[in-house]
């Protein structure tokens, strides 16, 4: 069976031709899911009754509904979804964001990361990262959607494609791509190909910018080593609508001192973007402490003073693990 949600008109196109439906029948079935947010096929009722019974034997709408849902002090919510794929729900004055999951678990085992200490358990279909969005109460009032929640987004592109093309195209959500930002830790084809085929933001997880250092803590840069990455974002034009920011969580003692920071402005110079700074949220699992508040301080303004905007992430869901590197799709 074929989950309608998360196809592409291009691909509804070829479903529709596939089953010898008319053309602009795609059309009407993009309608139906994106537009009206259809969680039956039985509800599209411009289809004839032949081609609704049809593709109901073909086809199905992926809507699932969140399991369980925790809440926040701070009005954070965390929805855990089946298989173990979570959500994360940031209301914040006058935008609401998403932050969601594109795998179960992940690969790249950053040492920082509950969730990349705990392996990957596999991809999350196009269809599977919209549910996210489709399926909670606060659907409407969204204003962004970041995909940064468990998973790599550049590991399983095809989808995280396939679901920004949804969400930014005429056919689809028609939302403009500066309100989302697809976030990865530099896996540098899969990111070139991104640059090339999407519009949305890009936000490229840091956190060291002495190589060895770096290496310790992401394996990643053994392969794509940040210079490299670094290399290859100066070919873009960063100064139109694209926004280019660079995630930096901050780690006690590992790399939070001004001669971090110095590396961090030589390694960034001349490119247009932003750094966000993360509190770290500690946990048993990763062997990281927080850095002291008087510190993020001083390289903040460190980074500010040299010319590198850097703004401090406002630490959000603590209390209900939805904080950065802690989703674990922990079931009950
Ligand atoms: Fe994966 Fe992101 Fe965690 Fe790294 S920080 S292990 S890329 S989920």
């Amino acid at each position: 069976m074929i989950n309608l949600l998360g196809m592409t008109l291009m691909q509804l196109q070829e479903l529709c031709a596939a089953e010898g439906f008319p053309k602009f029948t795609a059309k009407q079935v993009c309608d139906w899911l994106y537009k009206k947010r259809a969680e039956s096929i039985e509800t599209m009722t411009n289809l004839s009754l032949a081609q609704r019974a049809r593709l109901s034997e073909v086809a199905y709408i992926g809507r699932e509904a969140p399991v369980r849902c925790q809440v926040s002090r701070d009005g954070t919510k965390k929805y855990l979804f089946g298989l173990g794929v979570e959500a994360v729900y940031i209301p914040d004055d006058d935008r609401a964001t998403l932050c969601v999951s594109c795998q179960r678990g992940c690969k790249m085992g950053c040492k920082f990361c509950v969730t990349g200490q705990q392996g990957f358990h596999g991809h999350l279909a196009a269809g599977d990262i919209l549910n996210q969005l489709f399926s909670i109460p606060e659907f409407e009032s969204l204003t962004n959607v970041v995909f940064m929640g468990m998973g790599e987004p550049m590991d399983n592109l095809d989808a995280v494609l396939d679901a920004c093309a949804v969400l930014t195209s005429d056919w689809g959500l028609g939302w403009s791509p500066k309100r989302i930002t697809v976030s990865t830790v530099g896996i540098i084809p899969s990111m070139k190909r991104f640059l090339d085929e999407c519009p949305c933001h890009l936000a490229v997880s840091l956190h060291n910018a002495v190589p060895q250092e770096r290496l310790a803590m992401m394996p990643v840069q053994k392969a794509y080593p940040l210079n490299q990455v670094l290399a290859l974002l100066r070919q873009y034009d960063w100064s139109g609508q694209r926004r280019l920011s660079f995630e930096y969580t901050m780690f006690r003692g590992e790399n939070d001192d001004l001669g971090h920071a110095a590396k961090l402005v030589e390694a960034l110079k001349g490119l247009e973007c932003r750094v966000n700074l993360i509190r770290f949220h500690e946990s048993d699992e990763a062997p990281y402490k927080t850095s002291m508040p008087s510190t993020i301080a001083a390289f903040q303004n460190y980074l500010n003073r040299h010319g590198v905007t850097c703004t401090l992430r406002a630490s959000r869901g603590q209390d209900i693990d939805a904080a950065c590197g802690l989703l674990a799709g922990r079931q009950e």
